[in-house]
């Protein structure tokens, strides 16, 4: 398993690696096209067929996490709509655990997402994340995504952390291969990022179906 010794900065992902990735699927392939749909007029799967390829052709871009983009493309309020099933945000299972005991260690936690500042806005006050996070970084604040090594290259300049003892856990292999690439020594994927859905394939990458199965 990890080398936790060896490790004295922890990197956390938000969405299907701390929180259930259900309430994102959910939110942007139900309820904003039953929203959409409502507010513009239509039947709901007209606004399936005008929103699904909008996302797709930007997943893994910056724009595809920017919730101000989607409100301008889509004319809704994104939030608002986000606040209607909020109550669908909840951790992954042994995931507040594994927090708690990483807590006790003493090694840094940084919370380094892709998420908008208005998604994170959404989830805190279920996540409550700043009881064990030192640090919280978003790729929006650095202009560049998770996927891109620019981003790793600035926030090493930023944090400083030393990659050979640095842990990076992310349920999006795009996002780890990179991380890979940019010197950080520790990878770990999570399997089991939504809880509604079948595993994913995890690749080379050491795997868990959620961070409950982390804690020595
Ligand atoms: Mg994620």
């Amino acid at each position: 398993m990890l080398d936790w010794d060896n490790i004295d900065t922890v990197m956390l992902d938000m969405d299907g690696t701390l929180l259930d990735l259900h309430f994102d699927t959910y939110y942007w392939l139900e309820h904003l096209p039953l929203r959409y749909a409502q507010i513009h007029g239509g039947s709901v799967q007209e606004a399936k067929n005008l929103i699904y390829p909008k996302l797709m052709a930007l997943k893994g871009q910056l724009n595809w996490y920017c919730l101000d983009y989607w409100q301008s493309e889509f004319d809704v309020d994104i939030i608002a709509l986000k606040k209607e099933v909020d109550h669908k945000v909840q951790f992954l299972p042994g995931t507040e655990a594994f927090l708690d005991w990483l807590k006790t260690t003493g090694k840094h936690i940084y919370l380094v997402t892709n998420a908008h500042a208005g998604s994170l806005a959404v989830k805190q006050p279920h996540a409550r994340l700043e009881r064990w996070m030192h640090g919280f970084y978003h790729s929006h604040d650095y202009g560049y995504a998770k996927e891109e090594l620019a981003f790793w290259r600035a926030l090493q300049a930023n944090i400083g952390y030393d990659p050979t003892r640095t842990l990076m856990v992310d349920d999006n292999m795009q996002v780890l291969a990179t991380a890979q690439q940019s010197g950080i020594e520790h990878l770990l994927t999570i399997s089991e990022p939504d809880t509604q859905k079948p595993p994913q394939a995890t690749g080379d990458f050491m795997a868990v179906a959620n961070l409950g199965q982390a804690i020595p």
